[in-house]
């Protein structure tokens, strides 16, 4: 807690409470200092992979490591623990294995992934991809205003040389919704789900002197449509949220001229997003002809299920005593990852289930069984 107490004052927005440590901006850049400096105090051997994501390793050996680690970059106005528990909780961790172990028999190794968030430049899970190949280095991202991903960094795309040496990861996260009975679970697959930009246009025109009737309003095809995504979600026992929006002119007296929304899509099994999308789409358009507006649809971006390694999820259940296994609907760097090494999460409690939010919470008892797990299981596959 005294570590997570440190890094509590880098970044908050005074007015909320929350968060506002987006990726390459000068809180993250901070905690990423400090972490650099906790790795130097404890000799891990830092290394950076050129595309954002930093690594500090304890212990060399031929044989491939053990990797753990997760985020620092956070959603605007986000919680203290989605992120940097996975972070500390390492750490911790290492220092409770070298009470008994002066080297691991195989290296373990705390990542720091790059704009998990997606929140700066719109594509979740940035640094973990560019790592391993899924996204290319060129790829063309701007932030909201207007700066280029090539401003802040030049990534150097796929390292193959650095993911040889990860024999498996395991990723400690706090648990997202309310599903767990016990302080620590074990993840078994996280949920399809993707993004995309929804674009209403209309007329622009003076609120006072157009008459009802006359109105070409993309603000009503934007309002019904954000209703029909919660019902086509509901029907479906899928998830479909619209929480970011921009209007222009975005005026009190001004008819809008265009929406732009952005949809997020979660469900069991990738059909069920597809037929969502399609069916919030169909209702957009539907309703923009009545309108007499224009409704637009494109993917930003879509991640296929994980199921992670069931060998490796089912040993660390074992290790935690029979810890409960159970799926997620958020996405996480592990899902990146679990396309190239064996690959598990961790879960820690979240008594309220809300994340993404300055509310979330984590006991720092269950936070303290969380370090002890990951303990337990870095011992298991790494000393
Ligand atoms: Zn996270």
């Amino acid at each position: 807690m005294r570590l997570l107490d440190e890094i509590a004052p880098i970044g908050p927005d005074p007015h909320t409470g929350g968060y506002l440590r987006y990726a390459w901006t000068a809180p993250e850049l901070e905690l990423r200092e400090w972490f650099k400096d906790q790795a130097a105090r404890r000799s891990l051997a830092v290394e950076e992979d050129g595309n954002g994501n930093i690594f500090a390793w304890w212990g060399s050996s031929a044989q491939p490591g053990v990797l753990t680690g997760s985020h620092f970059d956070s959603v605007p106005h986000g919680g203290a623990y989605d992120g940097p528990l996975g972070i500390v909780s390492a750490l911790l961790a290492i220092d409770r294995l070298r009470e008994s172990f002066e080297q691991p028999k195989r290296p373990i190794g705390v990542a720091v992934f790059a704009e998990e968030e997606g929140s700066r430049f719109g594509l979740a899970c940035l640094g973990s991809r560019l790592l391993t190949g899924a996204v290319d280095p060129g790829i063309e991202l701007r932030d909201r205003d207007g700066v280029p991903l090539s401003d802040v960094i030049a990534p150097v795309g796929k390292r193959a040389d650095i993911l040889e040496r990860i024999g498996c990861f395991v990723e400690l996260h706090i648990e997202q919704g309310r599903e767990l009975p016990r302080p620590v679970g074990v993840a078994s697959a996280i949920w399809p789900h993707g993004r995309w930009r929804l674009d209403f246009t209309g007329e622009p025109n003076h609120a006072g002197t157009t008459l009802m009737r006359d109105r070409h309003d993309p603000m009503l095809t934007f309002a019904f449509t954000v209703l029909a995504a919660n019902k086509e979600a509901r029907l479906r026992g899928a998830h479909a949220t619209i929480g970011r929006v921009s209007v222009e002119p975005n005026a009190t007296n001004a008819i809008a001229a265009r929406v732009t929304a952005w949809l997020d899509a979660r469900a069991a099994s990738g059909a069920t997003v597809d037929e969502l999308v399609k069916a919030v789409h169909d209702k957009a358009i539907e309703r923009a002809h009545r309108d007499g507006t224009a409704a637009h649809l494109k993917c930003e971006s879509y991640s296929e299920e994980t199921a992670f390694d069931v060998a490796l999820r089912d040993r660390l259940s074992a290790v935690l005593d029979g810890a409960p296994i159970l799926p997620t609907g958020a996405g996480h760097d592990a899902g990146v990852l679990s396309t190239h090494v064996p690959t598990a999460m961790l879960f820690v409690r979240n008594p309220t289930g809300v994340s993404h939010s300055p509310l979330e919470h984590a006991t720092d008892e269950d936070c303290e069984a969380g370090v002890t797990a990951l303990a337990r299981v870095l011992k298991d596959l790494a000393c």
